[in-house]
C-alpha cells in the first residue's frame, strides 16, 4: 500500500540527486509565496467546485479579504509538505510524473499535481478534522473547496479516470491513500461550462449558503463555508442592516455574526479582521 511504502520512505537512505531534487521544489514553492501576494482574477480548474457566487466575484475582480500573515504561512507550511510527500513517494520507489503539467477543459486551466505510477492523484495537507472526513469517505458530503470537481477537471482534462488524493495530516503526520469514488464525481465541463455563463452576469448568483444560529442568545452567523470565504464581506453586506458581518473573538475562535440580537460578552474584533492584521 502506498501510504505504507511512504512511511517505509523515511528509512531509506535517500541520494543526493533525490535530496537536490526535492530542495529545488520546495525552494520553488516558498518563492512563489513569499513576496508580494497576487491574486489572478483567471478562473482555474482547481476552483471549479467552490461556491458559484465566491467565483462570480472572483471574476469580476472585487477585492478579496486581505489575508493574515498567519494563514499565509499556513497556505505555505501546506504547500511544503505536499512536495515533501511527493519526495517520499519517489524515494519509496514509485514512479513520478507530469509534476504540475499543465492542462486545460474548455478553455480553463490547471496545474495537476503529478501522476503517480500513471495514475492521478491530488496531493493535500490537511487538518486532523479533514483528513478524518477523507477516510471515512465522508468528503463528498462536505467537500467546501470543492475537491471532486477538481479532481473530475484533472482526469477529464487528461482523458483518464482519477485514481484520488493522497493525504497529509499536517498536525499529527498520519499519511493516508483515499480512492475517489466515481459516483461523487461531477461532469466537471458541465460545471465549466455553467460557470462560464454565471462570470457573464450581471449580478451574482443566489447565496446557497443560510446563516445559522449561534447558541440560544437568537444570534446568527455565518455558516462555516462563508466564515473562511475571501469574499464574505461583499456577499454578506446586508446582513445586520446593511453594517455587513461583526466578528467577535469567543475561545473557540472568531465568530462571524450576521444578526445580533443580544450582545456577545467578549471582545469585537471586526475592524482587525476587515484589515487582516
Ligand atoms: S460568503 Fe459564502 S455564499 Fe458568499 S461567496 Fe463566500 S462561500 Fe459563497
Amino acid at each position: 500500500m502506498l501510504n505504507f511504502d511512504i512511511y517505509d520512505a523515511l528509512d531509506k537512505e535517500p541520494d543526493e540527486e533525490w535530496i537536490s531534487r526535492l530542495a529545488e521544489r520546495i525552494a520553488k514553492v516558498i518563492a512563489t509565496r513569499i513576496g508580494e501576494f497576487k491574486r489572478s482574477k483567471e478562473l482555474r480548474l482547481s476552483m471549479i467546485g467552490r461556491c458559484k457566487r465566491y467565483i462570480w466575484y472572483h471574476a469580476k475582480g472585487y477585492e478579496p479579504e486581505p489575508l493574515h500573515p498567519a494563514v499565509r504561512l499556513k497556505f505555505l507550511f501546506g504547500d511544503i509538505i505536499e512536495q515533501l510527500l511527493i519526495g517520499l513517494i519517489e524515494l519509496s520507489g514509485h514512479e513520478v510524473t507530469d509534476c504540475q503539467k499543465e492542462v486545460e477543459l474548455n478553455g480553463i486551466k490547471g496545474h495537476i499535481d503529478c501522476l503517480i505510477d500513471g495514475q492521478l492523484y491530488d496531493i493535500k495537507s490537511v487538518s486532523s478534522r479533514s483528513f478524518e472526513k477523507f477516510v471515512r469517505g465522508l468528503l463528498h458530503r462536505d467537500d467546501p473547496f470543492g475537491y471532486y470537481a477538481q479532481l473530475a477537471a484533472y482526469a477529464e482534462a487528461l482523458g483518464m479516470e482519477p485514481a484520488g488524493w493522497i493525504i497529509m495530516d499536517k498536525q499529527l503526520g498520519h499519511v493516508a491513500v483515499v480512492e475517489a469514488k466515481y459516483e461523487y464525481l461531477p461532469n466537471a465541463k458541465e460545471i465549466v461550462n455553467e460557470l462560464k455563463q454565471i462570470v457573464q452576469q450581471d449580478d451574482p448568483p443566489e447565496r446557497p449558503y443560510e446563516p445559522v444560529p449561534e447558541g440560544k442568545s437568537g444570534n446568527m452567523k455565518l455558516p462555516t463555508e462563508c466564515s473562511y470565504c475571501a469574499y464574505k464581506w461583499h456577499c454578506w453586506a446586508d446582513a445586520n442592516n446593511g453594517f455587513g458581518p461583526r466578528v467577535f473573538l469567543y475561545s473557540k475562535g472568531p465568530v462571524f455574526l450576521v444578526k445580533v440580537v443580544k450582545e456577545p460578552n467578549v471582545k469585537e474584533i471586526t475592524q482587525q479582521c476587515k484589515n487582516g492584521v
